[in-house]
């Protein structure tokens, strides 16, 4: 099963040593013809308006696009996550995303570097043990439409980890953590929707 990691800009080597950790084959994704090759693919934490940017000067947004409504699944952590809400608030101007997650996400919503922070979260789907959770720079996802359902909320009702048939999302970082259920989930997801890369 080859993974791929979208690797423009980000944490991407992170999460390609923790797919790598749990058994995945992992492809860097930087051309439109590599994502013919993967059953899956990660988008790490990062610079959401960068890695728009890069997306679209390298030819992947729109196969990227086509790719998630295709079915492919797709896990974004925090600026991934941000690459694949259908709606982003407070992005720079002319920020694009990929799209495809019924949801809104607030850029930024804790505020500037120093705001960054860690919390314990139940994510029930993950089991009894709660998640550690580092949030950098984090957005929330502020509104989840009916095709989405929420995986975890902070204390104060915030929707920070996200589901849609295929798509995953976190608007922290497992993969700076030593936490692997959410990759071993994600993991579980591209198994069974079979695609072959
Ligand atoms: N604030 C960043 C953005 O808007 C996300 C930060 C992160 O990925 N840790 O893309």
């Amino acid at each position: 099963m080859s993974v791929g990691v979208l690797a423009l800009q980000g944490d991407f080597r992170e999460h390609a040593e923790v797919l790598r950790s749990l058994g995945a084959d992992v492809e860097l994704v930087r051309r439109p013809e590599e994502l013919a090759r993967i059953s899956g693919l990660v988008i790490p934490g990062g610079e959401s308006s960068v890695m728009d940017k890069l997306a679209r000067a390298f030819g992947l947004a729109g196969p990227l696009s086509a790719a998630v409504r295709g079915g492919l699944p797709v896990y974004g952590t925090c600026a991934g996550l941000i690459m694949l809400a259908d709606t982003v608030i407070d992005g720079i101007a002319g920020q694009q995303s990929i799209g495809g997650f019924d949801i809104s996400v607030r850029r930024n919503a804790f505020g500037s570097q120093t705001l960054s922070f860690e919390t314990d979260l139940d994510v029930p789907v993950l089991g009894d043990t709660p998640v550690h959770a580092v949030f950098i720079r984090a957005p929330v996802v502020q509104t989840v439409g009916p095709r989405a359902h929420a995986l975890a909320t902070l204390a104060d009702g915030r929707c920070v980890a996200v589901e849609q048939g295929n798509l995953l999302g976190t608007s922290f970082h497992p993969e700076i953590t030593g936490e692997h259920r959410f990759h071993e989930y994600f993991l579980g997801k591209v198994a069974a929707a079979g695609f072959h890369g």
